[in-house]
C-alpha cells in the first residue's frame, strides 16, 4: 500500500502527463509550478513537498487523472494519505489533506475569491460541497496545518499557466528525498528525555 520514491516518480513521469482537470497544463506541470511557487515563497520543505504531491491522489485513481469534465467529487485529497502516510510527516500530509477544504475556507471569508477560480475549480468546488459557512470556516481554520494549506491553495490555483518554465523533476525530488529521511531519522530516534 505504501509508495516509495520510486512509485512516486513513476507516478508523476507518466501519468503525469495526463492533463490537469479541464486546465491548460498536464497534472506533472501543475505539480512542478505549485512546488516551484511554494519554494519561491520560502516554504519549508515539508510544505514544498505537499505542493508537489498535493494532486497525486488524482494519479492513483483508476482513470489515472484523466482530462474532461467529472461529475462527482474523486476525494482526492483523501486517496492519497495511506500511500503517503508511511514516508511522510504530518507537516507534508496534513496539507494535503486539507487543501480541497481550504478552497471552500477561502470561498467563504475572501471577496472575490470564488470568482477568480479557473472554470474547472469552480465546478469542482460545486462538486466538493461550496463554499463553507461562517462556522464552518471557523472550524476548519482552528485546526493544525489550516495555514500551510490555505497557502498551498494559493499555489495550487496560481500553478495552470501554460508553458511557465519551472526547475526540473528531479530538482523537487531532491527535495523529497530530503524530506523522507529527515523522516525516517526522527521515526528511529527515541523520544527525547525529559533533563
Ligand atoms: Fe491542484
Amino acid at each position: 500500500m505504501a509508495l516509495t520514491l520510486i512509485d512516486i516518480s513513476y507516478l508523476l513521469v507518466t501519468r503525469g502527463t495526463a492533463q490537469y482537470g479541464g486546465e491548460a497544463v498536464s497534472q506533472l506541470e501543475h505539480a512542478l509550478q505549485c512546488a516551484h511557487l511554494a519554494e519561491l515563497a520560502g516554504e519549508t520543505p515539508e510544505v514544498v513537498t505537499a505542493a508537489l504531491l498535493h494532486d497525486i491522489g488524482h494519479l492513483l485513481a483508476p482513470d489515472g487523472g484523466a482530462a474532461g469534465r467529472v461529475s462527482r467529487d474523486g476525494l482526492h485529497q483523501y486517496v492519497a494519505l495511506p500511500f503517503l502516510r508511511a514516508l511522510l510527516p504530518t507537516a507534508v500530509l496534513e496539507p494535503v489533506r486539507l487543501h480541497v477544504d481550504a478552497k471552500r475556507y477561502l470561498c467563504a471569508g475572501e471577496r472575490g475569491y470564488q470568482d477568480a477560480l479557473s472554470p474547472a475549480s469552480q465546478h469542482s468546488l460545486e462538486l466538493q460541497g461550496g463554499a463553507y459557512s461562517a462556522e464552518e470556516a471557523a472550524q476548519f481554520v482552528a485546526q493544525p496545518f489550516a495555514h500551510e494549506s490555505i497557502r498551498l491553495r494559493r499555489y495550487d490555483d496560481a500553478a495552470k499557466v501554460a508553458g511557465r518554465s519551472t526547475p526540473p523533476f528531479v530538482h523537487f525530488m531532491r527535495t523529497l528525498a530530503t524530506v523522507t529521511a529527515r523522516h525516517a531519522l526522527a521515526r528511529q530516534m527515541p523520544a527525547a528525555s525529559p533533563a
